[in-house]
């Protein structure tokens, strides 16, 4: 039997990788090297895989159908298989990166496998066209074409096209029935605009944020902010970012507390007014925030820096907890898929048998990876999605 995967990201390398065991196996890849995005992931150190993976951590239209992908058994043999080719790990807060630190290695001990199991990869093959005639493929890339029994699609979304996925296989399935949600970018930052934009630009802090659709709580994240020129970035942001850019149409909203682990704060900075007697509010705030950040609290609460705790009248206190726990920024944009980690939406999973990743419309046909309506949050969850969901196309036999 002979099977062709489309796109040596890391989903189509393990697709291959699994494929190869039985049949004789095609990597077609448009880049003129395997894996180019997996040398971009967690910031070059590549932050394969989490501790947790289960389905609370993803976004799709059918999350009944991802549980049955997204089961304990597939993320634990899927996990023992990566080991298995030779990707050690290093563990931080439940994040898997490998030993090395290196995004680079994964990309090696993958493509040195893929050597070792004698998968053939054509290089620099755009794909533009697939058929099916008599129970067969017919792979059309560049001027030429292939033909297969088992043809598994890994081209990945349309996020960061400069590693190769720019999503040039969504009209090809859509043509061939598959039902594409729409696509968002995903994992990216947020635009916003204000005075304090400026002020603000550079500062890194720990905040919750939490992101109202025309007033109603939709998500709530706590991490590391930054606050940049445009608006807000960083891992928590990230995670909200995909409910931003598919409702840019209506009223969103960040409230960002910029003390998270205060529960009251009236009473801690009482607390923080008696442990400091005899200062004024900018030493009270003078190593719980940047100076920068302080003064456009206290410039849109309207007090003064240089009065004592004593003179603040309840109202002050309660607008100055109001910009300190509940800095509320209306959301104007997202980052583009230029920039975005990840892609929302994609082929829906109602198309997909989630025991074999194969579609529901083309027999034969295997899916796998970000092309699918599938997107988690940040550590290790997407690559997870597309290593697993490579795996049990690659090792499905019809
Ligand atoms: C900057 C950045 C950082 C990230 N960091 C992390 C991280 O730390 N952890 C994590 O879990 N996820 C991370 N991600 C997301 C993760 O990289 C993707 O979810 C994952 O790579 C998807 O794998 P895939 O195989 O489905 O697609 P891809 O990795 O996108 O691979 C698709 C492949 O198909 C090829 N292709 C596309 N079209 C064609 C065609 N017409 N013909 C032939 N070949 C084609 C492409 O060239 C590409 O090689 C990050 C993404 C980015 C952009």
């Amino acid at each position: 039997m002979k099977t062709i995967v489309v796109g040596g990201g890391a989903s189509g390398i393990i697709a291959a990788l699994k494929a190869s065991e039985t049949d004789e196996t095609i990597i077609l890849e448009k880049n003129d090297k395997l894996g180019k995005k997996l040398l971009l992931t967690g910031n070059g150190h590549c932050n394969y895989w989490n501790k947790e993976i289960d389905i609370t951590k993803y976004e799709s239209d059918s999350l009944e159908i991802l549980k049955n992908i997204i089961t304990e058994d597939n993320v634990d043999r899927v996990y023992k298989y990566l080991y298995s080719l030779g990707i050690y790990p290093r563990e931080k807060d439940g994040y898997l990166y490998p030993y090395s630190n290196q995004a680079y290695s994964v990309r090696e001990v993958l493509e040195q496998n893929i050597n070792k199991k004698s998968v053939k990869v054509i290089y620099n093959a755009n794909v533009k066209d697939i058929k099916k005639e008599n129970g067969k493929f017919i792979v059309f890339f560049n001027d030429e074409y292939l033909s297969c029994d088992k043809l598994i699609i890994s081209t990945g979304s349309k996020a960061y096209p400069k590693t190769g996925s720019t999503g040039d296989l969504y009209p090809i399935l859509e043509k061939l029935g598959h039902k594409l949600n729409p696509l968002y970018p995903a994992l990216t930052s947020l635009k916003c605009e204000g005075e304090f934009l400026k002020i603000w630009s550079g500062i890194r802090t720990d905040a919750k944020v939490s992101i109202y659709v025309n007033d109603k709580l939709k998500k709530e994240e706590t991490g590391e902010i930054q606050l940049t020129d445009y608006g807000i970035s960083g891992v928590c942001v990230f995670n909200i970012s995909s409910i931003a850019s598919s409702h840019l149409n209506d009223n969103v909203t960040v409230k960002i507390n910029f003390l998270p682990n205060v529960q009251d704060f009236s009473s801690w900075l009482w607390q923080r007014s008696q442990d400091l007697s005899n200062s004024t509010l900018e030493e009270i705030f003078e190593s719980v925030f940047s100076y920068k950040l302080s003064s456009i609290f206290f410039h849109m609460a309207h007090v003064n820096a240089k009065a004592y705790y004593k003179s603040l009248t309840a109202s002050e206190i309660a607008k100055l907890n109001e910009v300190i726990t509940e800095f509320t920024v209306k959301i104007i944009g997202t980052g583009d898929f230029e920039k975005a980690q990840v892609c929302k939406g994609g082929v829906s999973l109602t198309n997909i048998d989630p025991l074999t990743m194969e579609s529901k419309k083309v027999s034969r046909l295997y899916l796998t990876g970000e092309i699918l309506d599938v997107n988690g949050i940040c550590g290790g969850y997407n690559l997870a999605f597309a290593f697993i969901t490579g795996f049990i196309a690659g090792e499905y036999h019809a």
